[in-house]
């Protein structure tokens, strides 16, 4: 019976005081993760066996540290994806759900990566970026399980099932917490011996040069991902140039569209608003896969 592992290393002691309420601030959430359409479709072709970790016996059968393939794997996405800070994932301790098991976190088949949160909030253009990547290569990575922004994917269940809602004391909104199985653990599945049989990483958006104060910022190199992205605040300003002193162009309802062509610069992004190009605060923009209209009231 696979049974997803449910804690984080850096979780420990968190109680249940994980409120959906308590997530909305000043801007409304823009929904949990949901994969792109690619990576979704992707993602059912995948099947890994979900391998779960033994039962716990005081720690004395814990890995002793993260695994080879563990580490790769978090080496790989430290350098491929821009806005990872960090990774960890070893610690010897039972399962928060079920502290008759250990946590996956204590055979060293765990990672936990980290990436900042944007007031308070999941960073959809890089942790997407991530979770997508990895869902759409789970079977030649051997990763079992992925927690991202309040859901959880399952390598081992059928395709058009393996995506859910994870209700988890902790939204995992500001760290991934990634899973491989026993054979990806020990680099005997196939991505660890030709790095080739992935999908390239698709990062988020390469920063642009720092823009002129004036005129427009010279256009940059249209990202391969993530290209459009709504305006999830009323009146967000679109600017000459990043941050809260450039000149102000127009202001953009909530729920716009727009297309990045560059950035983040210190949180901007460089975008084009029908046809005007400017910059406007990333804290109020989200991916269009991650965008629910109801966030704008409607
Ligand atoms: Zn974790």
């Amino acid at each position: 019976m696979a049974t997803a592992a449910v804690g984080c290393a850096a979780d420990e002691g968190d109680s249940d005081d994980w409120d959906e309420a308590s997530d909305v601030g000043e801007i409304a959430v823009a929904g949990r993760w949901t994969p792109s359409a690619s990576a979704s479709a992707a993602g059912d072709r995948q099947w890994a066996r979900y391998d779960d970790a033994p039962s716990w016996s005081g720690g004395r059968n814990c890995g002793g540290g993260l695994l080879a393939g563990t580490r790769e794997l978090g080496d790989h996405l430290q350098r491929s994806f821009r806005g990872v800070r960090s990774y960890d994932g070893y610690a010897c301790r039972a399962n928060t759900a079920n502290t008759s098991q250990m946590s996956v976190h204590g055979t060293g088949r765990a990672l936990d990566v980290f990436i900042p949160l944007i007031r308070g909030q999941a960073d959809n253009t890089v942790g997407d970026a991530v979770a997508n990547w990895l869902i759409a290569n789970a079977s030649s990575l051997g990763v079992q399980l992925v927690i991202w922004d309040r859901s959880t994917w399952n390598a081992s269940r059928p395709a058009g099932s393996k995506l859910r809602a994870y209700g988890g004391p902790h939204p995992h909104n500001d760290h991934l917490h990634i899973e491989l199985n026993t054979d990806g653990a020990a680099r005997r599945t196939a991505w660890f011996r030709d790095r080739s049989v992935a999908t390239s990483p698709t990062p988020a958006p390469a920063p642009a040069p720092a823009p002129a104060p004036a005129p427009a910022p010279t256009p940059a190199p249209a990202p391969v991902t993530l290209p459009r992205m709504r305006v999830v605040a009323g009146g967000l300003n679109l600017r000459r140039s990043a941050g809260t002193s450039g000149a102000i162009i127009t202001a953009m309802p909530c729920g716009a569209q727009v297309t990045v062509v560059g950035g983040p610069v210190s949180g901007w992004y460089n975008v084009d608003y029908n046809g005007v190009r400017g910059w406007a605060s990333g804290s109020y923009l989200t991916p269009e896969a991650s965008y629910r209209a109801s966030v704008c009231g409607s």
